[in-house]
């Protein structure tokens, strides 16, 4: 994994929102590379500096969604799955005598 995948991958990867696999892929990279390491740590203690300085804030939930589609759109195959809400996924909606 290349230093500016990782770049792309830090702020999921503080927020625990990474999948094990690319998450294990951070990991690996930031124990071999320390200009890496260092953003991480630089932006974990500016993450905490922030949480102290600012009030909370809460977004709209309109901006909420629109972020999480995105996110889920761009970041669709490092995302932890999410959990499957169909009932009935292997029933078939139709009879397959007519198939063919
Ligand atoms: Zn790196």
């Amino acid at each position: 994994m290349r230093c500016t995948e990782i770049a792309d991958l830090i702020d999921l990867h503080l927020d625990g929102a990474l999948a094990e696999e690319p998450q294990a892929r951070v990991a690996r990279h930031l124990m071999g590379c320390a200009a890496c390491a260092f953003e991480v740590r630089t932006l974990e203690q500016t993450r905490s500096h922030l949480r102290e300085a600012l009030p909370a804030v809460e977004s709209s939930p309109s901006f909420r969604e629109k972020m999480i589609a995105r996110l889920n759109h761009d970041l669709a195959d490092v995302l932890r799955p999410e959990p499957i809400q169909s009932e009935s996924q292997w029933s078939l909606p139709f009879p397959r005598e007519n198939a063919g």
